[in-house]
């Protein structure tokens, strides 16, 4: 059943698909009363002097195959209204108007199909709207027996049509009410629908990304390597995991004060994101631990990243905040091809850094 209406649709955007499926549903509305039409035309009750009705179907028909042609070719998406429902309503009811004209009785038959027609702006009408369209049909249709009753009278029991139309009337005030209450708890679910979207969004950006440095955090840098883990498998690419970790940077706390470790972590990281490519990876994986994925890249490449990002907080220059200031990193790597598991590469690499620690820091181990 859905593959077969999404044929019939033939379209992916799932909003423009949902506009052409309420469409097709007043498509087949609109066949149910066509037929409804040629009934009455020809059990002779309706009033044909002065009209052409076959004219008149095919005007009316004419009308929807054009709405269906816009909805087709996506050129309703730059209207107001991309759902053209305001419009496709108020056309229904042009002909219903007319086909109320024209009936010789049971002209509140017409009335009962207005009903149906202003069902599909439930998905979509506002109050206004919703005003609009219940005005229109029932000062057309009070305008109609006037005109029947001055031009036909003999066509018209003015007293039974008044007494309908004060009923018509009564039902669509409770329709207009009730519309409007479902147009603001549509509005209310669109907009807890986008604060939810805003929510989530930040939601994501706190998992995937240290506020103090703007690298990632360690829980993405974890997914990233599964999924890198994944790419290798496929295309045998090597990977390299760096494992980086500040210098006696509990001193720096003590001597300098926490907010000056902080910018130290902020530069280390600024240089750490310019030693590296666009398609690497680097994360904040603890407080001053740092680990970067090198994709596509070799233990010698790696080599040279880890050279640059050493002797790049070595030679920075802190004495705008702390004069005197010298950082230095113990950096160990591993490539990720040589122990085929993420967590023992990352483990090799790790031990790397502390034996670099071991062997007088600012030193970078890699064997
Ligand atoms: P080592 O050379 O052996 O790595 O010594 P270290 O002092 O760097 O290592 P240790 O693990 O003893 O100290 C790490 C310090 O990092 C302790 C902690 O207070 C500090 N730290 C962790 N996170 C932050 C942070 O977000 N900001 C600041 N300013 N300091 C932090
Ligand atoms: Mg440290
Ligand atoms: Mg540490």
């Amino acid at each position: 059943m859905y593959m077969t209406l999404k044929r019939l649709v033939l379209t992916d955007d799932p909003k423009q698909a949902l506009r052409m499926v309420r469409h097709l549903m007043a498509f087949m509305a609109i066949i149910i009363f066509s037929i409804a039409c040629l009934y009455f035309y020809y059990n002779d009750m309706l009033y044909k002097e002065g009209t052409d009705f076959s004219t008149l179907v095919a005007a009316f028909w004419a009308g929807m195959l054009l709405i269906t042609l816009i909805l087709r070719s996506g050129m309703n998406q730059q209207l107001k209204d991309p759902s053209m429902t305001m419009i496709q309503i108020l056309w229904c009811t042009t002909f219903l108007l007319i086909l109320i004209y024209m009936l010789n009785s049971m002209r509140s038959i017409g009335l009962i199909a207005y009903f149906a027609i202003v069902s599909f702006g439930f998905f979509r009408l506002n109050l206004r709207e919703f005003i609009i369209t219940a005005s229109y049909v029932c000062i057309g249709y009070l305008l109609i027996i006037m005109y029947i009753r001055i031009d036909q009278p003999l066509r018209i029991n003015l007293a039974l049509e008044l007494i309908q139309l004060v009923a018509f009337v009564m039902t669509n005030l409770v329709m207009v009410y009730t519309g409007a209450a479902v147009s603001k708890l549509r509005d209310g679910f669109r907009q807890r629908n986008l604060e939810l979207a805003d929510a989530l969004k930040l939601n994501t950006r706190l998992a995937t990304t240290d506020d103090l440095t703007g690298l990632y955090t360690r829980r993405y840098i974890m997914d990233m390597l599964s999924k890198q883990k994944a790419q290798s498998e496929r295309d045998d690419s090597d990977f390299v995991i760096l494992f980086a970790d500040l210098d006696h940077f509990k001193q720096i706390n003590d001597n300098y004060g926490h907010h000056t470790g902080d910018r130290v972590l902020k530069s280390f990281s600024t240089i750490i994101k310019s030693s590296i490519r666009e398609i690497d990876y680097a994360s904040r994986f603890g407080g001053e631990e740092f680990v970067v994925l090198l994709v596509k890249t070799d233990l010698e490449q790696a080599k040279q990243v880890a050279e640059r990002i050493r002797s790049g907080i070595e030679g920075y220059n802190f004495a705008d905040i702390a004069p005197g200031l010298n950082v230095t990193v113990s950096i160990g790597i591993a490539n990720y091809k040589e122990y085929k598991s993420i967590q023992e590469t990352l483990m090799t690499a790790d031990n790397r850094m502390y034996r670099a620690k071991e062997e007088g820091r600012n030193k970078i181990i890699f064997e």
